[in-house]
């Protein structure tokens, strides 16, 4: 053996032995190790151990939006952690990074959201909205006011509140510890939610949950403004507004979880601009610091803030981590990189290059029947007949096998398993793609479908 593979060899019985993996099946880890291990990485591509290149289509968890082996983020962390890694930013204690940040991030976001307050990651996030949320309602005298709608299929994390407004089955699976007062209702309903009850949906849209529960009852609506783990959903043009229209007609706030969405993912800085809405609490992590630092918040309104502020004694909420300086410097530099280098915009034309791809998939195989792409933010739909839209038997597994053909040909994809004999398969590449490599990619995926095939006949 070389060094180096018996390096490999000695950290893969110690990650067996000793790293519980998060969304991973212990006893088969425990049995067999790590899938792959990662050593580095440049644009969309990362290497493992054994030096094999890989390209990384879902930008590891759909947040690595500048790519691999940024080196003025890393500079960015090393000169901010050099002067001053950490400091608190509870009882009145400040940064400069943190400060900055905050400057920056109103100014993009839209409309009056004109404040911040920061987490480490997207599940804290969730869970300070919808804490306040709750306390909103209660300075304004209607403490009543608890309860939170989101929708089916959506992912929200797995903190406690988080885990209870995410809906996707898996992620309740694990010690379902979820709060009382959360409901999901069936998404993307325009008519519905704008009040047409001939609709033969209407049960269980979000306006019939209202009407059920009260609106003096509920404190907020959450929703990804385009659903991610659940399969990437596009809503229909209207449907936002929409739900923007129910809020403020019924006294509700809209909080959109921008965790996936945000940063340029969608071809806009914010997924919300696609439909020009504005919530009153915007949730993000992810690509704020394109994972090169842990890093989330929520964006509040002005109205929000206004009640917030009249308060006399401590908002008593925060985390250790709020307003890390490194955190924040990075998250800075981020944004600074995306705005100087155009990287949106790429993120904009790059989606119509996927879109050809996707066409050309669409015709050379059968089984490729739905595809979507806004920004770089696209599935692909896999069923038996897509003249007739019959998905796959149950006991075919055509995501996940579709996945595995393309990992054996270097290209990391997300197979969806959410609905069952539903068959969807993410891609999400780092925004800073070229449309040489959407072709490579696409090229992969067009072999390995073609590899399926042969396996299913
Ligand atoms: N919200 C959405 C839409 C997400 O996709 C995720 C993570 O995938 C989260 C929240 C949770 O974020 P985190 O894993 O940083 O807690």
């Amino acid at each position: 053996l070389s060094m180096n593979q018996s390096r490999i060899q000695e950290l893969a019985e110690l990650d067996k032995k000793y790293f519980l993996h998060p969304t991973t099946a212990p006893k088969t880890h425990a049995e067999e190790g790590p899938k792959i291990m990662f050593s580095e990485g440049k644009g969309i591509f990362v290497n493992d151990m054994n030096g094999d290149s890989y390209i990384d289509g879902v930008s590891m968890l759909w947040n690595v939006n500048l790519g691999h082996g940024q080196l003025e983020l890393a500079e960015t962390a090393k000169e901010q952690m050099s002067k001053l890694a950490y400091s608190s930013s509870f009882i009145g204690y400040s940064n400069e990074p943190a400060v900055r940040l905050a400057e920056k991030l109103v100014s993009l976001a839209p409309g009056d959201l004109n404040s911040v307050f920061y987490t480490s990651g997207g599940s804290e996030a969730n869970d300070t909205a919808f804490k306040l949320a709750r306390f909103y309602w209660e300075l304004k005298g209607k403490p009543q006011k608890r309860k939170f709608i989101a929708l089916e299929d959506a992912y929200h994390g797995v903190t406690i509140a988080a885990q209870t407004a995410t809906s996707i089955p898996n992620f309740h699976t694990f010690s379902n510890s979820g709060i009382s007062d959360v409901f999901h209702a069936k998404p993307h309903l325009t008519n519905c939610e704008l009040g047409d009850k001939s609709d033969p949906n209407y049960e269980g849209c979000i306006r019939d949950i209202i009407e059920k529960e009260g609106a003096d009852t509920i404190a907020g609506i959450i929703m990804e403004p385009i659903q991610g783990s659940g399969g990437v959903h596009i809503p229909p043009d209207g449907y936002l507004q929409a739900v923007r229209e129910l809020c403020d007609e019924l006294g509700i706030l809209f909080i959109a979880d921008e965790v996936i969405t945000g940063f340029g993912r969608t071809g806009l800085m914010f997924g919300v601009e696609n439909w020009d809405v504005v919530p009153d609490l915007l949730c993000f992590a992810k690509g704020v610091t394109s994972g090169y630092a842990q890093l989330g918040g929520v964006l509040i309104r002005q109205h929000i803030r206004d009640t917030i502020v009249q308060y006399e004694g401590v908002l008593s909420h925060g985390f250790t981590y709020s307003g890390h300086a490194t955190a924040c410097a990075v998250a800075l530099k981020n944004i600074e990189i995306i705005e100087r280098d155009n990287i949106v915009v790429n993120a904009k034309m790059m989606e119509q290059e996927l879109k050809k791809g996707f066409e050309y998939l669409k015709s050379k195989h059968p089984m490729v029947t739905k595809t979507r792409a806004i920004g770089l933010l696209s599935a692909i739909e896999l069923y038996e007949n897509s003249d007739t839209n019959k998905p796959f038997d149950i006991s075919v597994k055509a995501t996940a096998q579709v996945g595995e053909e393309c990992f054996k040909r270097k290209l990391m994809i997300r197979p969806i398993r959410v609905g069952e004999g539903k068959n969807i398969i993410a891609i999400a590449p780092p925004l800073v793609i070229n449309k040489q490599e959407i072709e490579q990619m696409i090229s992969i995926i067009d072999e390995s479908i073609t590899a399926f095939e042969k396996i299913l006949t």
